[in-house]
């Protein structure tokens, strides 16, 4: 293990993870970067996000996180505050904790010990896959097409005057349906619990008959389409029942990678987000949470960004603080 400690660790390479390194270097703080393992990148949101339409000046990208992002870390890579970037391409974080000087230690995917005084924790989230046939497989292709979505707020337009399917069976599930049908008047709305039992509260069901969402509670069998996942044409069901569909919706919930939070003993909503004060700071003494993983916000990019400078412009703070304090003693 090297001795040098680094001034900020920002763990994660998704929206949060990649603001919080930029915003770091323009601070002119030092910055060990782990965006993630192939096998990190593989299971984050970042990854599954193609098109952005809800964001001025995204629709030429192809892959709207990913390729913004390659071009941010490549102009941080030849800028005057090269130097300041320690970018770990590939590798992930396993394991962190804290050691008896109150110094982040932090292995790598590979093995290797790293110290840092300040952590930005960004490692995001992702959305649960309905099982079809005790497989996720079957919905990719409609996913990758965009025409099975998973973010109301980045892709609930897509069903404008479409007839539309939300898979779940909650209460939110419930609502994403609610809204959905109030906002583009889909001429058709049904839930599919897929084998679950409904369980939305008394004031949603109400919602429910007088809106005329269909429930139904059949295991799924198939997806129906075309064309690669392009064209979706509806769900069979196990007891036969085939809806048909030119949209749909997944809304079972989010699995929270908040395995590192937990290492080092962060505080956790009910959910499994981490819960942080406005400018990112855990219930850990130095450990800020950007993005998706940050308890009660918008999941969006644009609110990992913002989370992401206030992270990296309070722990900026703090650096520039103890320097004019030792200048001063
Ligand atoms: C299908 C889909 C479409 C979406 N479309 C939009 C949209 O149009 N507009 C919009 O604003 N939002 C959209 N979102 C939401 C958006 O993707 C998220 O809000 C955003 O990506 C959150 O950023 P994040 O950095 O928290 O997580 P992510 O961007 O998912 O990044 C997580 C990062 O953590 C890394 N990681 C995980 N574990 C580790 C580890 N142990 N060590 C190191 N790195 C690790 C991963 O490699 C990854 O780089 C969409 C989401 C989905 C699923």
């Amino acid at each position: 293990m090297s001795s040098k400690i680094y001034s900020v660790c920002v763990i994660g390479g998704g929206s949060a993870g990649t603001m919080a390194a930029l915003r770091t270097i323009l601070n002119n703080d030092e910055c060990l970067f782990f965006p993630g393992s192939p096998k990190d990148k593989k299971k984050s949101r970042a990854l599954w996000v193609k098109k952005i339409e809800n964001m001025p000046a995204h629709l030429s990208y192809k892959r709207g996180i990913e390729e913004p992002n390659a071009e941010t870390i490549k102009w941080i890579q030849e800028s005057s505050f090269k130097a300041n970037f320690h970018l770990q391409k590939n590798v992930g974080v396993s394991s962190i904790q804290k050691n008896e000087h109150d110094i982040f230690e932090i292995i790598d995917s590979q093995g290797k010990t790293f110290l840092a005084h300040f952590v930005i924790l960004c490692t995001g989230v992702m959305d649960v896959q309905p099982k079809i046939q005790g497989s996720i497989e079957a919905v990719f292709d409609y996913a990758n097409a965009q025409t099975i979505d998973y973010c109301l707020i980045c892709d609930g337009h897509h069903v404008l005057e479409k007839k539309t399917v939300v898979i779940g069976h909650d209460n939110s599930a419930a609502w994403v349906a609610i809204m959905l049908l109030e906002r583009y008047q889909c001429p058709e709305m049904t839930i599919l619990t897929n084998g679950q039992e409904a369980n939305f509260q008394k004031e949603t069901q109400k919602l429910i008959d007088l809106y005329k969402i269909r429930v139904l509670t059949s295991p799924i069998k198939g997806v129906l389409g075309e064309n690669k996942g392009a064209t979706l044409k509806g769900f069979e069901l196990e007891d036969a029942n085939i809806v048909q569909a030119e949209m749909s919706f997944v809304a079972m919930g989010m699995i929270v990678y908040n395995e590192l939070a937990k290492q080092l003993g962060a505080e956790l909503d009910e959910r499994g987000f981490v819960k942080a004060a406005e400018n990112g700071l855990t219930s850990v003494q130095g450990l800020y949470v950007a993005g998706d993983l940050k308890a009660n916000t918008r999941k969006q990019v644009y609110t990992a960004w913002d989370h992401a400078v206030s992270a990296a412009t309070a722990i900026n703070l703090i650096l520039r603080t103890r320097n004019r304090q030792k200048l001063l003693d």
